[in-house]
């Protein structure tokens, strides 16, 4: 196979980089390479970004719902290319292909809500605030927003912004993961067959120059970033010393509690999916799995042989349950991590260290792991480890849930799994982080609900989409009028 070449779009056109760093990109669960993506130069982002710039009058005063027009169109294309969007998507992140569809899907989501945009944009008005004196603020684009996006969910992350950035009138620069460059690539080639006019959508590829390069630039007045805590946390300050906008989504350590009313049958295929999917790389995934009081044994035992029956592999088979972790140095990582673990003396109940995929000798897999006995100031229980490792931490009653999940310095989610509604309320009520589950393993809002965390887990006021995304985009501009 051929190896592909990463390409810029800028301006409606796709351009060349011309730079001399250039990143390798995998196939993760053959372990091989199946892609190249040399990094933007700064000049690169300046062309993107004046680009961004020159075409924002234009698109600003286009209407509305001319602006949504494309996105009814973008729509359709995006169901046209369903299939082949989430196999470039599994073919170069490593989750299983229905994953990628449902990842597809949530990112088609997002352009259907975003075409309520006038509705959602609409600003409001009050007559006589004082004598013949009226009122009224409404929300106006504001020029350029760039957005920076991890690598677990190439297909969806950036078009929790992208859309509604674009249906409200501003011009967009998008630097996808380095790791994982081609689907926002195949997405791009569909942008450009729907002819969005010049400039008003471009992406640049590379790492943390690029990054830098799009943080310091003046000309963009806002900026929505997805991925680790540290990451996240840089990209704040530094927007913060910039004056740009900023909307910073971290990383997450979410506790699934396990009551003894809970219907365990019921909830095992959950359990797994929020442990397992996504090969636990995913920030809402199941990261601490708290038993509380007797149903710890039953729990866990059913838990290890549902654990024990996913079906590790290639992505693109139909049959895998679990798929490969994005790299080889995520591997070690994670492998890392579950040393750590036995060294802190937690008691390593399934070891997916050594797991061989036939006929895939060069993956990176790791398999289905379970700790027990875990301790809150285990490294295994506090730090993010991305992988498909559950640490379970035994508690005795609900009080030591709460107390376990509101000390750690992530919010992202948090689970629950019982019968009764007097417990849920409680729950929800106490638990800090800003996506709660019941009876539910991945609290995944929908397009129209806001996604973001609390503490650690995200660094700014606005959440990605739902209906306050579109005040993020949008400066309400007030008006005062008397007329004599
Ligand atoms: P990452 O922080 O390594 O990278 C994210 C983006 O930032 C990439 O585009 C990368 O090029 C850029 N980047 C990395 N280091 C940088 C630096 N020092 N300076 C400037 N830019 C830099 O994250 P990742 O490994 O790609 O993604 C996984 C992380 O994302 C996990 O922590 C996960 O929890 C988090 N995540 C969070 C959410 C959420 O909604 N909170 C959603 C998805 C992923």
């Amino acid at each position: 196979m051929s190896l592909q070449v990463m390409k810029n779009y800028i301006n409606g056109e796709w351009v060349e980089s011309k730079s001399s760093t250039i990143g390798d990109v995998w196939n993760p669960a053959k372990g091989e390479k199946i892609a190249e993506v040399p990094y933007s130069t700064a000049e690169v982002v300046e062309m993107a970004v004046k680009a961004a710039k020159e075409a924002y009058w234009d698109w600003r005063t286009t209407p509305p719902l001319t602006r949504a027009r494309y996105l009814f169109r973008l729509k359709e294309a995006f169901e046209e290319n369903f299939e082949d969007i989430a196999r470039v998507l599994t073919s170069e992140q490593g989750k299983v292909i229905d994953e990628a569809r449902g990842e597809v899907r949530r990112m088609i989501e997002n352009v259907e809500h975003a075409t309520g945009v006038t509705t959602l944009m609409c600003g409001y008005t009050m007559e006589d605030i004082a004598t013949d004196i009226d009122c009224y603020g409404h929300p106006q684009p504001m020029g350029v927003f760039g957005a920076i996006a991890p690598y677990n969910f190439p297909g969806m992350v950036p078009w929790w912004f992208l859309p509604y950035a674009l249906v409200t009138g501003n011009t967009f620069v998008l630097k996808p993961s380095e790791q994982v460059p081609m689907t926002q690539s195949k997405i791009f080639d569909i942008i450009d067959e729907i002819g969005f006019p010049e400039g008003v959508v471009n992406m640049v590829h590379g790492s943390r120059d690029v990054v830098n390069a799009m943080l310091d630039h003046p000309d963009i007045e806002g900026i929505s970033f997805v991925g680790s805590t540290p990451t996240a946390k840089y990209i704040y300050q530094r927007c913060g010393e910039t004056g740009k906008r900023v909307q910073a989504l971290g990383g997450a350590k979410n506790i699934v509690a396990v009551m003894p009313d809970a219907e365990l049958d019921a909830a095992m295929p959950s359990l797994i999916t929020s442990f397992y999917g996504c090969s636990g790389q995913r920030c809402l995934s199941g990261a601490v799995l708290v038993p509380v009081g007797d149903v710890a044994d039953t729990l866990l035992e059913k838990f290890m042989t549902a654990a024990k029956e996913v079906r590790v592999g290639d992505g693109l088979n139909e049959q895998t349950g679990m798929g490969p972790v994005v790299s080889a140095a995520h591997k070690q990582r994670v492998l890392g991590y579950i040393e750590k673990g036995i060294e802190e003396g937690a008691d390593l109940i399934l070891d997916g260290r050594d797991c061989q995929v036939e006929g895939y000798p060069d993956g990176f897999f790791v398999g289905p792991t379970i700790f027990d006995n875990v301790k809150p100031d285990m490294t295994i229980c506090k730090e993010e480890i991305f992988g498909p490792v559950a640490s379970t931490v035994r508690v005795n009653d609900f009080d030591e849930v709460i107390d376990l999940i509101n000390t750690r310095g992530f919010g992202n989610a948090a689970c629950i799994y019982t019968q009764s509604g007097a417990t849920a309320r409680e729950f929800k009520y106490r638990a800090k982080p800003s996506m709660i589950g019941v009876n539910i393993g991945i609290a995944a809002p929908m397009s129209f609900f806001p996604f973001g965390g609390a503490g650690e887990s995200m660094f700014g006021d606005i959440k990605a989409h739902g209906q306050e995304i579109f005040k993020f985009f949008t400066d309400t501009q007030v008006v005062i009028e008397r007329w004599l």
